[in-house]
């Protein structure tokens, strides 16, 4: 049975991921910034296939914040991992990457084959530059090793384990976080923006499907997106878990804080070309279950 390694194994992405011979590491375990260390560990584990999910990941406010430490960790974690993948013969690497790769200016919607077709958006583009060159580095190694990696690019995920930070989480958690606040002390649920920008959000038990469907079965070269091509507005958003938390209180839309791109949306042709018959989780059924599961662990969630 094929040994699978996991990075990034506490996070949102990797706690949802299971397989009988699979090995999940934190940041505790092995600073994957670290050269020596990560070879190290490479080399005492030497797995067959890896599903690297660790990054150093983060909303809007922490991307312009840390611009030096989003592009320095990435770019470190990304390059060590694949090549220490290459120094003792992992068959399979999978790496995930982000929409905020695409380019700002491009015909939508998102296609596969757009990456690196224009600069990101100045908001985040180290972290965007940093993960474009997972691609770079997997192509080239394709090419000059015949090294089989491969890499996916989710849309928003949500679910449970997500990370509820204020300053650093994404749209859909701090959403969450912030209609339970107002729900349980009685104040207005505060929503940064005008609510108006789309975008597409991905259940995480449907990634972990996906995931484990591409890392056996996919075989083409390119990268993948994952998403179920349903744009929801951030209104919608707001009032399916105002829904959830029964929350009948004032809903404050702050005009002050940035929108962001008022669209992304994104193709699913290509995946769906691969598994045409994949169910999707609705966002109302997901966004029920994470509430469900956020209202219970609200003591422990990362906050
Ligand atoms: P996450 O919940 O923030 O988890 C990040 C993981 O990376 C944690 O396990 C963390 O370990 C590990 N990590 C961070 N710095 C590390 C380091 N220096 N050395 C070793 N491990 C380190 O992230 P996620 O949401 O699961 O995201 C997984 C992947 O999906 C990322 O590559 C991200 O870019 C991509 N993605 C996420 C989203 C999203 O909406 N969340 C959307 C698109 C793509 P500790 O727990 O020990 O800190």
């Amino acid at each position: 049975m094929s040994k699978i390694l996991i990075t990034g194994g506490t996070g949102l992405v990797g706690s949802s991921l299971e397989f009988d011979n699979c090995v999940k590491l934190s940041s505790k375990d092995c600073d994957l910034r670290d050269t020596q260390q990560t070879y190290k560990l490479f080399e005492s584990l030497k797995p067959d296939k890896v599903i690297h999910c660790a990054a150093k990941v983060g909303g809007v406010l922490s991307n312009m914040a840390y611009k030096g430490d989003y592009y320095h960790d990435n770019i470190m974690i990304n390059t060590n991992v694949l090549e220490a993948s290459r120094r003792v013969g992992v068959k399979r690497v999978l790496s995930f990457l982000s929409t905020c790769v695409f380019p700002k200016d491009i015909d939508y919607p998102l296609t596969e084959d757009k990456m690196h077709d224009g600069a990101p958006h100045e908001a985040h583009y180290p972290y965007a530059y940093a993960k474009r060159m997972l691609d770079i580095q997997s192509r080239a190694y394709r090419e000059q090793y015949g090294c089989d990696f491969i890499s996916v690019i989710p849309v928003n995920l949500y679910g449970p384990n997500d990370n509820f930070n204020l300053e650093n989480s994404h749209v859909a958690p701090a959403l969450i976080r912030k209609c339970y606040e107002a729900k349980i002390n009685n104040t207005p649920f505060v929503v940064w923006g005008t609510g108006k920008p789309y975008r597409e959000f991905i259940y995480i038990k449907d990634i972990a499907k996906l995931t484990a469907w591409t890392l056996e079965n996919y075989q083409d070269k390119g990268p993948l997106i994952f998403t179920s091509s349903i744009e929801t507005s951030i209104n919608e958003l707001v009032e399916i878990i105002a829904k959830c938390f029964s929350f009948d209180g004032k809903i404050v839309f702050d005009k002050s804080m940035p929108d962001g791109q008022y669209r992304k949306p994104s193709s699913n042709k290509k995946l769906l070309s691969h598994i045409p018959d994949f169910e999707f989780t609705s966002l109302e059924d997901g966004i029920a279950e994470t509430c469900e599961w956020f209202q219970k662990k609200y003591e422990t969630v990362r906050k």
